[in-house]
């Protein structure tokens, strides 16, 4: 099987550039944030638990989304790899994936990185507020708490993935979705 991840802040695109980077290379998308807000949905006591994390802008405990993860590898079937959106988000989860993926004799096999200015973020995120009512997405205040945690934690991954020489990357600023999916297309080319 095959492990890409898509990487990026907050508002880069992720979940709406996913299908692209998923039809190329025939992969299941796995978004831990929408594995969580379904847990949240379902009422579940793992959503229960998350859920102030989350609405708070703060990351969960690795333990909770690394279970969902590996439980998500477990059972698929069908696919030819797994594309991973969300995660993962600091230096320890990227550890933990290399063991996880190390037991299954597999490894990551592309880093996909979607990179925007802070003020795109920002700007992105208050627009999707009111498409898609997340509660993080909805207060300033959150969103910055977000913007702070991406650069302090989840930012350094680019150098922990630049060093095992399969991180790629582009910027993705353009107005419109047709526009920054050319641009990733053209990249994902470069892909084996
Ligand atoms: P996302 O949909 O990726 O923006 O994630 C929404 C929220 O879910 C994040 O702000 C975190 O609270 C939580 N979350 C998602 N993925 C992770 C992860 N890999 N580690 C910890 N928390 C996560």
């Amino acid at each position: 099987m095959k492990y890409y991840i898509l990487f990026g802040p907050p508002g880069a695109g992720k979940g709406t550039h996913a299908s692209v980077v998923t039809e190329r290379f025939n992969l299941k998308h796995i978004s831990t944030g929408e594995l969580l807000r379904s847990e949240i949905a379902a009422g579940t006591e793992l959503g229960k638990h998350a859920k102030t994390l989350i609405d708070a802008g703060s990351l969960v405990p690795d333990a909770v989304v690394e279970g969902m993860l590996e439980s998500v590898f477990n059972n698929t079937t069908g696919y030819d790899g797994f594309l991973l959106d969300g995660f993962p988000r600091n230096i320890s989860q990227a550890q933990d994936l290399d063991k996880i993926l190390a037991a299954r004799g597999e490894k990551v096999n592309a880093v996909i990185g979607l990179m925007i200015s802070d003020d795109t973020i920002m700007a992105r995120i208050k627009k999707r507020a009111a498409i898609e009512g997340r509660a993080d997405d909805a207060s300033e205040t959150t969103i910055k708490h977000r913007i702070d945690t991406y650069h302090s934690v989840t930012e350094p991954l680019i150098e922990y993935y630049t060093n095992t020489d399969n991180y790629h990357q582009v910027r993705v600023e353009e107005p419109t979705i047709e526009g920054n999916q050319v641009i990733l297309r053209a990249l994902l080319d470069k892909i084996a």
